[in-house]
């Protein structure tokens, strides 16, 4: 941490960086105790230990924390992100410990070049939601509905189109603005996400989506539409579409999930950062039925189902395959290294798809060639395939290949096709949502939408399908005044102050843009409490995340003394917050 002010404190931090330095902390903590000691009213304004005359909050780890400043905080919070917070999370005894961080918008776990997106703000929740079906979806163009649709409700809205009873203990309601009330079913259902997708991220390029710009007056546009939990993220948010319900009750909360065991997993996957095809595996967290789960059972495995996709993130579209008693191995084409891949033990991948559909070379030529020269470079980068205009139509070549030799919308039992496009996301996280590549990028996924959706009226028949666009969370725009927050100085000033000397455990297992993982003996070995730390947290500056003898960048100096988290709480306080904000009774 760094110490914004020059002030006595000034020589306190220098003692304590130099007593670090030597190899003893025992003088800081003795401080450290002292100052937490030493003040156990609310009075947050209270002058910490040896502050002298400067009335600044003082910086680091020997700042005076009232006990209960996490709550203090936390009940502040708009209840809007509480209820958002309260679904997507896992309320068990092995997360009771672990701390949940909400940075003040629109700082955010990365750096300046990667941002995160995983949030309860409006910018990140507002997402489109676009139907679309000639026959079965009405042409209401944009609608606001006087109520809070999620995308949740694409589950129970899908279910009706399917003539299909949806349990009644889920969330999910239908979207009757949408339904134009047809008796008979489409012969094809699809199901369309734009990774990264959200709403700030379509208005940051409002020229480049013409497509969606159409369906939406075409079909019925659900204006204020969000994500409605919060992390979101690509797993949670995927899964919700099709089990109706959110990652509190489907089990499925971000990349990496704390288990009632105490392990930390993967989403779809045992490894928290394998987000591989031959891997996947929907056993591990989900344990709420989906939509094609339950399609597959209703029409005694009939119905042909299908995703195509990159990675394993987004398994949750499709659901359990052949691991749901009675249901078949639905197709699961996930691109993974360079080849389509997917688990066999639950899933199905036809051959072709690797051997007879032609490769994605002159997608990336034509991408090559999108900046006027045919130098092997787009904007001057290499071609990352998955986070390039060339990914987009490359999947579109191999969901036809699917949806015409499997014979997709053919006979009276609707089929099921998810689609997903990877590459808004991976643009985003690699140059960022406000860079010209976000703009070629999600270019190139509005004219794929435009080809899928011709290719349907082709194939299947216009009156035959209906469809739904979406997509599963916005981006954090950089230069938006945002502070990166810098995990690794943050654990630094978190052990600093927490970690008692000669202690072996340590305090945190693992953190993401959204949870601290922490370990419950390592907190107990250590004298502390999550609580404690969330309040030390609450308090934490952006002085306090720059390391040591590092100069504010340009622009932040004069905001040294900002906190950066809007609050951070013990996961196990969330029903007290819940309570205090009033965020589910609305
Ligand atoms: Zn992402």
């Amino acid at each position: 941490m760094r110490n914004p002010m020059p002030s006595t404190r000034t020589n306190l931090l220098f003692l304590r960086r130099r007593a670090a330095a030597l190899g003893t902390v025992v003088l800081v903590l003795a401080l450290a105790v002292a100052g937490v000691l030493r003040l156990t009213g609310d009075s947050s304004s209270a002058p910490p230990t040896g502050s002298g005359s400067d009335s600044s909050p003082d910086p680091g780890s020997t700042r005076f924390v009232p006990k209960d400043a996490y709550l203090k905080d936390a009940c502040a919070l708009p209840p809007k992100w509480v209820r958002y917070i309260w679904r997507g999370w896992d309320a068990s005894k092995a997360s009771a410990q672990d701390i949940i961080v909400v940075p003040q918008p629109r700082n955010y776990v990365g750096t300046f070049i990667y941002t995160a997106h995983s949030g309860p703000y409006d910018y990140l929740q507002r997402i489109p939601m676009i139907w679309y079906g000639p026959g079965f979806i009405t042409s209401s163009g944009h609608v606001t509905p006087d109520r809070e649709v999620t995308i949740d409700d694409i589950a129970a809205t899908q279910a009706q189109l399917l003539g299909m009873e949806w349990p009644v203990d889920r969330p999910s309601e239908p979207i009757t603005e949408a339904l134009d009330g047809s008796v008979t079913r489409p012969k094809l259902m699809v199901t369309i996400s734009i990774d990264g997708g959200g709403f700030n991220d379509l208005e940051q390029w409002p020229e480049t989506w013409p497509t969606l710009r159409r369906l939406m007056e075409q079909g019925t546009s659900i204006d204020n539409a969000v994500v409605g939990s919060s992390p979101s993220i690509t797993p949670a948010v995927h899964t919700s579409i099709s089990t109706g319900t959110y990652p509190r009750f489907h089990g499925v909360t971000a990349i990496a999930v704390r288990q009632n065991d105490g392990d930390i997993v993967g989403a779809y996957a045992d490894d928290a950062d394998s987000p591989g095809a031959t891997v996947a595996d929907p056993t591990i967290n989900l344990r709420t039925t989906t939509v094609p789960d339950m399609w597959d059972l209703h029409t005694g495995n009939e119905a042909k189902i299908a995703l195509v996709t990159s990675g394993n993130y987004t398994l949750g579209l499709v659901g359990h395959g052949a691991a749901l008693e009675g249901a078949d191995k639905d197709i699961v084409a996930m691109h993974d290294k360079e080849e389509w891949a997917t688990n066999p033990t639950y899933f199905s991948l036809p051959e072709y798809v690797n051997t007879e559909v032609e490769g994605p070379q002159r997608f990336i030529d034509a991408t090559d060639r999108m900046d006027g020269k045919a130098d092997g470079k787009w904007r001057g980068h290499d071609i990352d395939l998955d986070a390039s205009p060339a990914f987009p139509p490359w999947e579109n070549e191999v969901a036809f290949e699917i949806m015409e030799r499997e014979g997709f919308g053919e006979d009276d039992v609707t089929d099921l096709f998810y689609m997903h496009y990877k590459a808004p996301d991976a643009a985003g996280h690699k140059y960022n949502m406000i860079a010209p590549e976000q703009g070629d990028v999600l270019a190139s996924v509005d004219a794929a939408i435009g080809d899928f959706i011709a290719r349907l009226d082709d194939q299947v028949g216009a009156g035959n399908y209906a469809l739904v666009v979406t997509a599963d969370h916005g981006q954090t725009p950089l230069e938006q005044g945002g502070w990166p927050i810098n995990r690794n100085e943050l654990r630094k000033d978190m052990s600093e102050r927490f970690h008692k000397e000669g202690v072996d455990l340590p305090l945190l297992q693992r953190s993401s843009s959204t949870v601290l993982f922490m370990v419950p003996e390592g907190l107990a070995a250590n004298g502390t409490t999550p609580e404690a730390i969330s309040s030390f947290m609450s308090r934490y500056t952006i002085g306090d995340n720059i390391p040591p003898s590092t100069d504010p960048p340009a622009g932040y100096e004069g905001r040294l003394n900002e906190r950066i988290f809007a609050a951070v709480f013990p996961g196990r306080t969330l029903p007290k917050i819940v309570s205090c904000t009033g965020a589910l009774e609305s």
